[in-house]
């Protein structure tokens, strides 16, 4: 059995029974956290054990919903790499930079953990038909999970959102539509149609299990780190389904005493200018976050104007010690060029905003030379070929070659 007791309301605290479906909470309208017996857990779950397992996202099923015998929805979520990052780090001053590189999940992001999670608790609790708005990514997960699980899903994105995006949902099957709005704009459709159609709401923090699936990203980060975290975590927030998993992660790891240290990472949230709602809102000290209007950003991921676990996002921010920090919109192709060229990462736009914001910091002096400080590359830059600038040059084979010049152009 597992060790999940019950959902809380993030906001309220009201509690709701586990192994039924839950949306927001009924009394405030806010995200429900999974709560777990983790004196349980401390006592069933031990390292030794862990040590023997496959890697994979579901090594750390005693702190997951599941147990040994959940019918788990997976397309083989491998852990992901922390690779080092010398050059890189010697570019901004450190010496120890590293890169989790969740690029290489199942549909190339690390939405693949919450929707693997996601989908196989629906599954779980004989839910037919999913509907979710998205940026992007979490589309073409759930697409991709609910095909593997024989479920249906209905997906609405902005019409403008990475054409990869729009045509991936389409390829697995998903009833997908592209709208001429933005994500909460589609988030509405699915509200309506949700209580028009019968369809399960699969929104972001809309339902309960997406962030217990991002929690393995932190698990998997304490592991790789053996058990002492680093000092700075930066992560692009959109939604903030991967900050709060992770977060969450680092606390429970704490409650049942694997983690050597009391250390917790300081973590930045990193927005574009273009799309900034967290970063106004923690530079006003508020505690929830006004929408962003006219929201544009080539980090489709960060577009989210307004979320509904703003307040989870900020308390997350502040009992880190963290911060938030918007990037210029015009600095990501940069960023993003640096980070693929100097350690051949394919670090997504998104992740580029974590580059920006790291520079920023470094130079105000907040990151000391010799802190360890990861950045997550949250998708697979090879989604956004509308974001990349890069044209080669052209070799006509009906002219002679002039290799003098090509020496000069090569891209
Ligand atoms: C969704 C997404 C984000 C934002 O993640 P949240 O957990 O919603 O804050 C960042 N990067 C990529 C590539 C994404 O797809
Ligand atoms: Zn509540």
């Amino acid at each position: 059995m597992s060790a999940l007791t019950h959902l809380e309301c993030a906001l309220c605290g009201k509690h709701y029974p586990a192994r039924q479906p839950w949306n927001l909470c009924v009394d405030c309208g806010r995200p429900l956290w999974v709560r777990y017996d983790l004196k349980e857990v401390a006592r069933q779950f031990t390292k030794p054990e862990l040590s023997q397992r496959p890697a994979t996202m579901w090594r750390y099923r005693e702190l997951l919903p599941v147990d040994a015998h959940t019918d788990i929805v997976s397309l083989g979520e491998t852990m992901t790499p922390l690779l080092e990052a010398p050059r890189l780090a010697a570019q901004f001053g450190l010496s120890n930079l590293f890169i989790k590189d969740e690029s290489r999940l199942p549909t190339g992001s690390f939405k693949a953990r919450g929707m693997a999670l996601a989908v196989t608790m629906a599954k779980s609790f004989g839910l037919s038909t999913l509907a979710a708005p998205t940026a992007g990514n979490a589309g073409g997960a759930l697409a991709a999970y609910a095909a593997r699980a024989g479920l249906q899903a209905w997906i609405f994105m902005p019409e403008d959102s990475p054409a990869i995006n729009q045509k991936e949902c389409a390829l697995a099957g998903a009833r997908a539509f592209a709208v001429n709005g933005l994500i909460d704009d589609c988030g509405r459709l699915v509200r309506e149609g949700a209580s028009a159609m019968g369809w399960f709401d699969f929104s972001t923090l809309k339902e309960p299990y997406r962030i217990e699936g991002k929690k393995t990203m932190g698990l998997e980060l304490a592991e790789q780190c053996d058990w002492v975290l680093p000092d700075w975590i930066f992560y692009p927030t959109g939604g903030g389904t991967g900050l709060l998993g992770m977060w969450k992660a680092f606390e429970e790891l704490a409650a049942i005493g694997w983690l050597r240290g009391s250390k917790r990472p300081r973590i930045v949230a990193c927005q574009s200018d273009g799309c900034a709602p967290i970063v106004r809102a923690w530079d006003a000290g508020e505690r929830f976050a006004k929408r962003f209007e006219n929201a544009r950003t080539i980090a489709s991921g960060l577009r989210v104007p307004q979320a509904v676990g703003d307040f989870m996002i900020l308390d997350a921010l502040r009992a880190s010690d963290g911060v938030a920090v918007a990037v210029a919109e015009s600095e990501i192709p940069g960023w993003m060029s640096l980070g693929n060229s100097e350690e051949g990462i394919a670090v997504c736009p998104e992740t580029a905003v974590c580059l920006g914001a790291l520079h920023r910091l470094v130079g105000q002096g907040r990151i000391g030379r010799e802190d360890r400080v990861v950045i997550f590359n949250t998708g697979a830059v090879h989604k956004y070929p509308e974001a990349i600038g890069a044209t080669l040059p052209r070799i006509d084979l009906r002219e002679p070659v002039d290799w003098e010049k090509l020496a000069r152009r090569g891209a």
